[in-house]
């Protein structure tokens, strides 16, 4: 697993975009199958996702936290994960899913361990997630 380089904190919940990277995939029971590496996505992999469904109905992207920018920053964080959370029970002995953004998620930032049990759970709200800037 390639470690990201430092930066601005991570929205791991963001759109399909030239520039962010693609980091999960919807699996078929709906939970979210985490890459061992992100992916950068260009304008090739955009065209073709938008062939079929909304592709962040179907994929996991990251980019940069847009905090007060975003509906879901409720002041001081954002509010998705702490949404999932609160009707996701967390199991204290849970392994953390191997993840290529933890060091720059804003979720586990967030909420630690607890965050990447619930994180499994989302898949992107497209009707309030915020336009996110590329990575690069
Ligand atoms: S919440 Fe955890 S598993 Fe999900 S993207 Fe952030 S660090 Fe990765």
């Amino acid at each position: 697993m390639a470690a990201l380089p430092r930066g601005a904190p991570l929205c791991p919940s963001s759109t399909c975009a030239e520039g962010h990277l693609l980091i999960g995939v919807v699996g078929s029971g709906g939970l979210i199958q985490l890459l061992p590496d992100a992916l950068p996505v260009d304008a090739g992999f955009v065209d073709t996702a938008h062939k079929g469904r909304a592709p962040e109905k179907r994929f996991r992207f990251a980019s940069p936290c847009q905090a007060a920018g975003c509906a879901q920053w409720t002041g001081q964080r954002c509010g998705v994960i702490d949404s999932v959370l609160a009707v996701v029970p967390l199991q204290a002995e849970a392994e953390l899913p191997g993840c290529s953004i933890r060091g720059r998620c804003r979720w586990f930032a967030q909420s630690g361990a607890g965050a990447c049990q619930g994180c499994a759970y989302v898949v992107t709200d497209l009707g309030t997630t915020a336009a996110h800037p590329a990575l690069i």
